[in-house]
C-alpha cells in the first residue's frame, strides 16, 4: 500500500513551498487510500530552533492537512523525530562500517581545505580526496591518540551511473565519479540528512518520495545508500520550484511576497482558500476549473499532472480565491475572525455588549463581499470611526453643484425625524427627500454618499448609513460645506 511522508526540518515557520509538498503528499495518500506520515528531520542542530516544530504542526493542522501516522500521532515505525532515533542510525552506520561500505575519516578542516584548493588549481570540481579511505589500523590508532576527531564517510563506488526514475522529471542520471565520499555521521555522532533520510524512508516503508526539486541532487547519494543496505528504493517525484512574479526562483527573503502559512492565517485568510490555491501551484486538473473542494481535489489529484516547469506564485490569484471563500462563508465565522482585528485597532472593546455584537455582525454582512482577507475589515471600516470626513479631490466639482446643499439640508432634516433608525426607515426617508426636493437617482444618492462617507463608491448606502448611526449621519450632513 501507498506510504508517503512530509519530512520538514524545523528551521522556522511553514513555508508555502513546504506546505505545497505536504499537500501533494496528503492528496496522493488520500487518493490512493494510503498513509501520510509526518516526520521531523531535526538532525541539523545548528539550524534548528527550539520548539520550531510546533509552528509547523499548528500550520499543517490549520491548513487541514492531518497526518495518519508520525510525530505526536504515533505509529508502528516510530519514533518520528530524528533526534529520538539516534541509536537506530548508529546501528546502521556500524553495519556499513563493518561491511567496508563506509569508513572513519580523521581529516582536519585544514587538510580538506588544502585538498580543495589543489583540485581547484588543477581545474577539477572539488570533492573529498579519499585520503582516509584505506587507513591502516595503526594509523587510525595514531590519529586517535593525537586526539583527532572522526566522521563517518560513505564510500562512493567509482565509475557508476545512478539512474533516478522520477515520476515528474523522467529519467535523470548522475555519474558517481562526480560525487565525493560524503559524511554520513558527524564527529558528534549525529547523522547527516542524506543518511538519516534513507534509514528512515526504508524503515518507515515509504513507497514514494514527493519533495521539492532542490533535493534532486541529493537523490543519487540517497540511492547509493539504499543500495548499500540492499533496501528497496522508493519511487521519487521532485516538484518544480516556486517562482516569484518575475519568474525568478523565490527567495525566502523576498519581501514582496508573503511566504509563510502563519502570516496568511494572521491576515485573515481562510485555510480552505490556501489549500485550494496551493494544490494548483504546480499541479493542474487539466480543465478550466479553479475552485475545488477538499474532496474534489482528492478525487482529481494525480502525480502525472504535476508540472515539470516552475510555478509562479500569484498573490493576486490567491487573494481572489480567498475572497471567493470569504463570500461563501457563514457570516458568523467571518464575524469571529473580524472582531480581534477591530479590537486590536481599538475600534471595539475587549468585551462586546449585545448591541455591539449585532453592530459588528451587520458591519461584516455589509463588507463581506469586499474582503480579500479579513484584516481588511479595519481599513474598509475607517469611515465608521472617523470624526472628520474629507471629500476626495475628484468629487469637488460634483459637490459644488447647486442642488447639493439643498439635498444635504433636506436629508439632515428628514433623517433627524426618523424614530426607528433602520435601513428600511432610511430608505423611506430618502424617498421623502426625493418628493420634497424633486431630485432623484444619482443627483440624490451621490451627494449623500460622498458627504457622509467621503467616497463615491462603497457598499449598500442604506446599510452604511444605518451602521454609522443617526447622529453621525445627521451631523455630517449638517457640517457640509465646500
Ligand atoms: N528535511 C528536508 C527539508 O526540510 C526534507 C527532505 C525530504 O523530503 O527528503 O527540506
Amino acid at each position: 500500500s501507498v506510504r508517503v511522508r512530509f519530512a520538514p526540518s524545523p528551521t522556522g515557520h511553514l513555508h508555502i513551498g513546504g506546505a505545497r509538498s505536504a499537500l501533494f503528499n496528503y492528496l496522493y495518500a488520500k487518493k490512493q487510500n494510503g498513509t501520510f506520515i509526518l516526520r521531523i528531520e531535526d538532525t541539523d542542530q545548528a539550524r534548528n530552533k527550539e520548539h520550531a516544530e510546533e509552528g509547523f504542526i499548528k500550520s499543517l493542522r490549520w491548513l487541514g492537512i492531518p497526518w495518519d501516522e508520525g510525530f505526536e500521532t504515533g505509529g508502528p515505525y516510530g519514533p518520528y523525530r530524528c533526534m529520538d532515533r539516534l541509536p537506530i542510525y548508529q546501528e546502521y552506520a556500524d553495519r556499513l562500517l563493518a561491511e567496508g561500505k563506509a569508513y572513519r575519516c580523521y581529516c582536519t578542516e585544514e587538510e580538506i581545505e588544502a585538498d580543495r584548493q589543489r583540485m581547484l588549481e588543477q581545474g577539477l570540481t572539488p570533492k573529498y580526496s579519499g585520503r582516509c579511505r584505506h587507513l591502516a589500523k595503526e594509523q587510525e590508532d595514531r590519529f586517535r591518540a593525537e586526539g583527532r576527531k572522526s566522521v563517518v564517510r560513505f564510500l562512493v563506488p567509482e565509475e557508476k551511473i545512478v539512474r533516478i526514475h522520477d515520476k515528474i522529471r523522467g529519467d535523470v542520471e548522475f555519474e558517481t565519479n562526480g560525487i565525493g565520499d560524503f559524511v554520513i555521521v558527524k564527529s558528534d555522532g549525529i547523522p547527516t540528512y542524506n543518511f538519516a533520510v534513507v534509514v528512515d524512508d526504508a524503515l518507515m516503508k515509504i513507497t514514494l518520495v514527493i519533495r521539492g526539486e532542490e533535493h534532486l541532487t541529493n537523490t543519487p547519494r540517497q540511492i547509493l545508500v539504499f543500495q548499500a543496505f540492499g533496501f528497496e528504493i522508493p519511487e521519487f517525484a521532485h516538484c518544480s520550484l516556486i517562482l516569484n512574479e518575475q519568474g525568478k526562483k523565490l527567495s525566502k527573503r523576498d519581501e514582496s511576497i508573503v511566504q509563510f502559512i502563519e502570516q496568511y492565517k494572521d491576515l485573515g485568510y481562510l485555510p480552505e482558500a490556501l489549500f485550494n490555491y496551493l494544490a494548483l501551484l504546480g499541479w493542474s486538473p487539466g480543465t478550466e476549473q479553479e475552485i475545488f473542494s477538499h474532496d474534489e481535489l482528492v478525487q482529481a489529484f494525480s502525480i502525472e499532472r504535476i508540472s515539470k516547469s516552475g510555478s509562479i506564485f500569484d498573490q493576486q490569484k490567491l487573494a481572489w480565491m480567498n475572497s471567493h471563500y470569504i463570500k461563501q462563508a457563514d457570516v458568523q465565522r467571518i464575524v469571529d475572525m473580524a472582531i480581534p482585528f477591530l479590537q486590536q485597532a481599538k475600534r471595539l472593546p475587549t468585551v462586546l455588549s449585545p448591541e455591539q455584537a449585532r453592530w459588528v455582525t451587520a458591519l461584516v454582512q455589509l463588507l463581506q463581499e469586499k474582503l480579500e482577507y479579513v484584516a481588511q475589515i479595519v481599513p474598509l471600516s475607517d469611515l465608521f470611526f472617523t470624526d472628520q470626513v474629507s471629500y476626495p479631490e475628484e468629487s469637488m466639482t460634483l459637490l459644488k453643484e447647486a442642488h447639493v446643499p439643498v439635498v444635504a439640508h433636506a436629508c439632515a432634516e428628514v433623517f433627524d425625524r426618523i424614530e426607528d433608525w433602520s435601513a428600511d426607515g432610511i430608505k423611506q426617508a430618502i424617498k421623502e427627500v426625493q418628493k420634497e426636493t424633486g431630485y432623484k437617482g444619482k443627483q440624490l444618492f451621490m451627494p449623500i454618499r460622498i458627504i457622509v462617507t467621503g467616497q463615491e463608491h462603497g457598499p449598500d448606502l442604506n446599510q452604511t448609513l444605518y451602521l454609522l448611526g443617526k447622529q453621525a449621519v445627521v451631523q455630517r450632513l449638517r457640517n457640509f460645506e465646500t
